[in-house]
């Protein structure tokens, strides 16, 4: 395999800095690694602040400190989709991936790509959370409100959250991502312990056309693929599966392509959850992205008040990606992110029975995760 330099996704032209985020060493880490660029000091930040600050989103980097909860529950709690209780730590947020479908473009009221510099509170508010209920266990990832890895070239963030969870014996990190950013990730020389790197694929059609600035599926797979040389286990996310002309060949095409890759024990699960929005983003996505397609095909609103495709063609979408996935790995654990027991039975025959019973398959894949990982701390 050859490896190219690895363009950054993300290269800011200034960077705004709150007054107090000088407090934390974190912030002077990253402005080493940006030279020359402008650097300018702003009061607390706020929503309404936020609007009067005159700089291009796309071209500047935020670091502020977070003053509130650093550690939360994945907000896809609908009590009707069954959730994986997954859990939340919310260092950044915003991306520069730019995929036309993101959530993000309707939710967040920052405009700024945004870096929070006091890691010292998270990890103190981890441990009480974590070390706080020793028979628990948690399931916790960096991506919901950002990419997990598209500016970890500049924030050198992933090496400090492994060292971290490489310590803790009751929780693995999850590191989501679209990018190939994994230089810390391969660079780092400490102890893995439970961190896995997951990678969202998705159809060449709709990497194409709808993932904006994303590194191809061969890039990604390639990148998985080091990760796992190094020692990661690695995830693999379906989400948003999209309907499009061509969406059997091209979704078979992409299960193929994860197995010249990758052997199915590299992989610690696979989800898939089809393409949802709230009615808003409609709008928005019209507007920013008048060549996207995606938004004109019939939809429901669902007991969430996302709009969704009919059942019946999210059914046939997950059998034909399941029985794609089976025919390379049969035992490999496939889920769905937030859908209703009916299409569990459907598709898999059978259906968790409850909210804990899918958190705790996903906690049993990690204990086998960490039986196979020889310096395992178990
Ligand atoms: S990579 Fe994820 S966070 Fe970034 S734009 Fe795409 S969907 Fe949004």
């Amino acid at each position: 395999m050859s490896f190219s330099p690895v363009k950054p996704l993300f290269q800011p032209e200034q960077v705004l800095v709150e007054q107090d985020a000088f407090l934390y060493s974190y912030t002077n880490e990253i402005l080493k690694r940006l030279p020359g660029i402008p650097v300018i000091t702003i009061e607390r930040p706020n929503q309404s602040t936020f609007l009067q600050l005159h700089y291009n989103p796309a071209k500047t980097l935020l670091l502020m400190v977070h003053r509130g909860k650093f550690f939360k529950p994945c907000p896809g709690t609908a009590e009707s989709y069954r959730c994986c209780l997954y859990k939340i730590l919310h260092l950044a947020l915003g991306c520069s991936i730019g995929c036309r479908y993101c959530v993000l473009q309707g939710y967040l009221n920052n405009p700024f790509i945004t870096q929070f510099v006091n890691l010292e509170d998270a990890f103190q508010e981890l441990d009480e959370v974590i070390d706080g209920a020793p028979e628990d266990f948690f399931r916790i990832g960096t991506g919901e409100f950002t990419d997990s890895l598209f500016m970890d070239g500049l924030t050198g963030l992933s090496p400090k959250l492994v060292a971290y969870f490489a310590g803790k014996k009751n929780a693995v990190l999850e590191l989501k991502t679209k990018s190939i950013a994994i230089d810390n990730l391969l660079q780092y020389d400490g102890p893995i312990g439970e961190t896995i790197v997951s990678w969202s694929l998705n159809a060449r059609t709709v990497v194409d056309r709808e993932e904006g600035r994303a590194p191809s599926l061969e890039e990604r797979l390639k990148a998985a693929a080091r990760c796992r040389a190094r020692g990661y286990r690695i995830g693999l996310h379906f989400d948003p599966l999209i309907f499009f002309p061509g969406w059997e060949d091209e979704y078979a095409a992409t299960v193929r392509m994860i197995f010249d890759f990758l052997k199915p024990d590299d992989i610690i699960w696979i989800s898939i959850g089809a393409f949802r929005f709230m009615p808003p983003m409609k709008e928005m996505i019209k507007e920013s992205h008048p060549g996207s397609r995606i938004i004109y095909q019939e939809f429901i609103r669902g007991l969430d008040g996302k709009m969704r495709y009919f059942s019946a063609i999210r059914q046939k979408m997950y059998q034909h990606l399941l029985a794609e996935i089976r025919r390379y790995a049969p035992e490999l654990f496939v889920y769905f992110c937030m859908e209703h027991d009916s299409m569990w039975d459907d598709v898999f025959g059978y259906a968790p029975k409850d909210n804990q019973q899918l958190s705790h398959w996903l906690d049993q894949c990690c204990y086998r995760y960490l039986e196979l990982t020889a310096d395992s701390i178990r």
